[in-house]
């Protein structure tokens, strides 16, 4: 039996999650439920899983926790993830968090020798030397969520980094897949959120359209599986059926294929090195899509994805910046106060900006993280 820490219960990961949990309850049980501030979503959670712990946001909505479940012990903020993702009793720290804010839990969980399930990419990509050196420090193994990682995970099945050509992350296009530039400057943010293969919380929806999401998986992979950017390509892939892949020095590719579902990946990190049922998830009908497509890349159009490899080659802080400049720019968008095209030029504008520093430390990337959104809200006025 794992008992399990969920940070970011009540977004589209962690849903997911607690499906995924529900099937198994002889494998799984809940320790601790974190999440943001929607009560609607939360209470109901929290009655069916019965946490010994929460963890919100905020004082207020910890009032109102404790108001509700008087018995549980309900925890708030940073210093409340950190204490409910080391607790003696947990065995995996599921990070499912939406952001960066999801950064000192991670490093915390490691030091405390947690198995790590990471959804949360920006922790990876704002801190990435931090935590890879930390997980081989206390050797920790960190399970990839994430679809296109759990499935280089899986293909690369233990095998050396000396026999990797290259890994091939395939990106499903977003919303936008289809329009030119031009028609990228008057589109909205309901068209934006309206993404054709997956159904996901609205940051990574917008991080999809603009191709930043695929960025970030770029960093997100170079950490995860240490090889270096070159070696990493991006195909796109418009059906989501395959993965992602790894292509060998012998020309041999071998990749993970399915239905689009996030609990497949989820499940995985939950039980590698075994295999459940996943009895709720479609069987993947080769005969029925009958065809899959591939194209290349077109970095000009999206000049987020560029963006992305540029931060990653030059490495040292410029990672922090260009997650902090694309959190704070969608929240901007989101909230109606930008145009979609200005996400890349306020990402662009920070970039350009920053001076890198080598090898920041964790206080160093949290000040340029807080420091960056405030001159991304100051270039708008
Ligand atoms: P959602 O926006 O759906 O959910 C985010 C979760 O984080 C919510 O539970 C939210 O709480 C919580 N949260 C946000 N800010 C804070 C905060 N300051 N303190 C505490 N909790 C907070 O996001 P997703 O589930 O889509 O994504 C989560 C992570 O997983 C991201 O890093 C994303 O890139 C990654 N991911 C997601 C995929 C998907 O299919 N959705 C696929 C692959 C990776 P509340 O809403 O209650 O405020
Ligand atoms: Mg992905």
């Amino acid at each position: 039996m794992k008992q399990i820490t969920l940070l970011g219960a009540t977004g589209s990961i962690g849903i997911q999650t607690l499906d995924v949990i529900r099937l198994h309850p002889d494998h799984f049980s809940v320790y601790a439920l974190a999440f943001g501030k929607n009560i609607e979503k939360a209470f109901p959670l929290i009655k069916e899983f019965e946490p010994e712990v929460v963890v919100v946001q905020d004082h207020t909505v910890k009032q109102q926790v404790e108001g509700e479940f008087p018995t549980i012990r309900v925890l708030q903020g940073t210093g409340g993830m950190i204490a409910a993702s080391t607790a003696e009793k947990v065995d995996v720290l599921v990070n499912a968090v939406m952001g960066s804010v999801g950064l000192p839990a991670t490093m915390a969980a490691i030091e405390a020798r947690k198995l790590i399930a990471i959804a949360n990419k920006e922790t990876l990509v704002t801190a990435g030397h931090l935590v890879m050196e930390a997980a081989r420090k206390y050797q920790v193994d960190l399970l990839p969520v994430d679809s296109e990682h759990s499935a280089i995970f899986q293909s690369l099945n233990g095998e050396k980094n000396e026999s990797v050509e290259r890994l091939i992350l395939t990106a499903s296009g977003g919303s936008f897949r289809d329009k030119t530039r031009e028609d990228l400057v008057g589109v909205t943010v309901d068209d934006a959120l309206n993404h054709p293969n997956w159904s996901m919380g609205a940051k990574i929806t917008i991080d999809s359209a603009s191709m930043m999401n695929k960025g970030l998986e770029v960093i997100e992979a170079h950490w995860l599986f240490d090889i270096p950017y070159e070696q990493i390509d991006v195909i796109l892939h418009r059906e989501s059926v395959i993965h992602s892949m790894v292509e060998y020095k012998d020309k041999s590719v071998i990749a993970q294929l399915g239905t689009p579902d996030m609990k497949v990946p989820i499940q995985y990190a939950l039980t590698y090195p075994d295999r459940l049922d996943l009895s709720m998830t479609k069987r993947l009908n080769l005969e029925e899509i009958a065809t899959l497509h591939f194209q290349p890349m077109d970095y000009e159009r999206f000049r987020c994805l560029k963006l992305a490899y540029q931060a990653g080659k030059e490495g040292g802080s410029m990672t922090t910046v260009l997650n902090a400049a694309n959190e704070q720019a969608v929240e901007l968008f989101l909230k109606g106060e930008i145009s979609f095209l200005d996400i890349e030029t306020l990402i662009e504008q920070a970039l350009e900006r920053h001076q890198t520093i080598r090898k920041p430390d964790l206080d160093t990337i949290l000040t340029i993280d807080q420091e960056t959104r405030q001159q991304v809200r100051s270039y708008l006025k």
